[in-house]
Formats: C-alpha cells, sequence, structure tokens
C-alpha cells in the first residue's frame, strides 16, 4: 500500500511509515476531517453565490415587470370616474371596464336628472309686502357639439315664493334646485353604455353637481374629439419600449452569470497548508 502522507510504498498493514514517519490510521483520520470541512466550506460558498446571482436575476425580472406595468398605465388617463379612460398610443378608450377602439365612438350625451326641494321658514318683519316671485331658470350645460358626438341640455325649476301672513310674521318657500344623476351615454357602435358622474341626490349648488357637470362636459368634448381621431396603425408594446429593452440587456447579463456560478462547482481540493 501507498502511504497516506508521501504515497511512497509501505507493507500492508504497517501503521507507521517507514519514510516519513506518519500514523497512517492518525493521518486518515485528520485528512477525513480536512475534507469534511473543505466541503462544507467549499458547498457554501457556491450556494452564496449561486443565491446572490439568482436574487439578482429575480430582482431585474421584477423591475422588468413594475417597468412594463408603469409604462402601460401611463398610456391610460381617466376623466371624472374610473368608469372612462382613453389611450392616445394605441387609440384605446374603457368605458365601463370593456375596451373600444375609437372608430367605436359613435356619439355621447350627457344625461342629467334634476328636481327640488322645499325649505320653509317664518321670519318676523315689520308691515311686510306681501310678494310673489317665480322664476325658470335654464340649467344650461354648455354649448351643444356638432358632429357625431352631441349633448343634451338638461334645465332646471328655480322658483321663491313669499307670503305675508296675519300678523308680521312672513312664511318663506323656497325650492332648492337639486339633481339626483349625472351621466355621459356613450355610443359605442350603436349601443349605449352609460358612465355615471353622480348618482345621490346633491344641491345643484353644491361641489359635487359643478364638480360632475363639468366632468360630463369634459367626457363629452374628449369623445367628440377621440371619435375623429385616427387609432394608431403601429404602436410599441410595452415590452418593446427602450426602458425595458435596457432592462432585457441587463436580464440577459445575469442570466449567463447565474449560469457560470452554477457550472463553477466545488472541486473540493484540499489547500497545501492543510497537508
Ligand atoms: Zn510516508
Amino acid at each position: 500500500m501507498l502511504c497516506v502522507k508521501c504515497k511512497k510504498e509501505i507493507d500492508d498493514g504497517d501503521n507507521f511509515c517507514g519514510y516519513c514517519g506518519i500514523n497512517q490510521k492518525k493521518y486518515k483520520k485528520y485528512l477525513d476531517k480536512i475534507n469534511n470541512k473543505i466541503h462544507k466550506e467549499q458547498d457554501k460558498e457556491y450556494k452564496t453565490k449561486v443565491k446572490n446571482a439568482q436574487k439578482k436575476l429575480n430582482k431585474l425580472k421584477n423591475s422588468r415587470e413594475i417597468e412594463i406595468n408603469r409604462i402601460t398605465n401611463n398610456r391610460w388617463q381617466s376623466i371624472g370616474s374610473d368608469s372612462f379612460s382613453f389611450n392616445m398610443t394605441e387609440g384605446k378608450i374603457i368605458v365601463n371596464n370593456s375596451t373600444y377602439l375609437f372608430s367605436d365612438i359613435k356619439g355621447a350625451e350627457i344625461v342629467e336628472q334634476d328636481s327640488f326641494r322645499t325649505i320653509t321658514n317664518a321670519t318676523e318683519t315689520v308691515k311686510g309686502k306681501s310678494r310673489k316671485h317665480a322664476s325658470l331658470g335654464g340649467g344650461l350645460l354648455g354649448a351643444a357639439v356638432a358632429g357625431p358626438v352631441g349633448a343634451v341640455v338638461g334645465g332646471t325649476v328655480l322658483g321663491t315664493t313669499k307670503q305675508k301672513g296675519k300678523t308680521n310674521t312672513v312664511i318663506n318657500s323656497n325650492d332648492i334646485p337639486t339633481c339626483y344623476h349625472i351621466g355621459v351615454n356613450v355610443n359605442i357602435n350603436d349601443f349605449n353604455t352609460e358612465i355615471v358622474l353622480l348618482s345621490k341626490t346633491v344641491d345643484q349648488s353644491s361641489l359635487i353637481y359643478s364638480n360632475a357637470v363639468k366632468s360630463a362636459q369634459s367626457i363629452v368634448d374628449k369623445l367628440r374629439i377621440l371619435s375623429r381621431t385616427p387609432v394608431p396603425k403601429k404602436y410599441l408594446q410595452p415590452e418593446e419600449e427602450q426602458s425595458v429593452l435596457n432592462i432585457d440587456k441587463e436580464i440577459e447579463i445575469a442570466t449567463k452569470e447565474l449560469k457560470v456560478v452554477m457550472d463553477d462547482k466545488p472541486t473540493y481540493e484540499i489547500p497545501e497548508k492543510y497537508l
């Protein structure tokens, strides 16, 4: 057999080497211990390297997804409510969660349903005159638009009455104009779908009301423009945008790096210093 240390031929069963004097059993035990230690260390190092390379790659893949989402979302703008958004890059609109092309828009009109609420109160006056006053006011929602898209103009009634009481008490009764529904009816290829902007009763003097009216008008105006805007024949998919392509390059490099790291498996060579 060969000496476990100096590798010179020694007799079988010799515990001590005649050349280097090493105790064969003891030295074998020592080598096994070193071997285990080296395996553990190198396995750990290898795993850490693979893990880090994998982490780097995953991070890049994640940022690619985020970037694609960012680009996709940036292409969409909404007006007034989440029920209506449009995409100039792709020539699309989303109405009530359904997607259509600009060329599908055949018309749009504002729908408004008004009412009023009456409030009465009594006030003391000195010989007040009996007066009666009523006026009709129009709830004009802006000029009707020409072309395929038109606006329906809603009307409101505004009235004030004053009556003299038997004494010096005057009963005031006021009709406050209210509105309980505002929407935009969109004609999509002769199928109507409504973008609801207001669905509860509010005073017409309220901010909610005026905002809903403004939104409705903006949506109709926008739809009119979009219906006349050509649908782009070609546009870049989000994953074709340069910022995504840049990440793709980084992913390619990181993928190669990971392969190199994975292929670099430990050889478990015992360093000189242990021998
Ligand atoms: Zn020896």
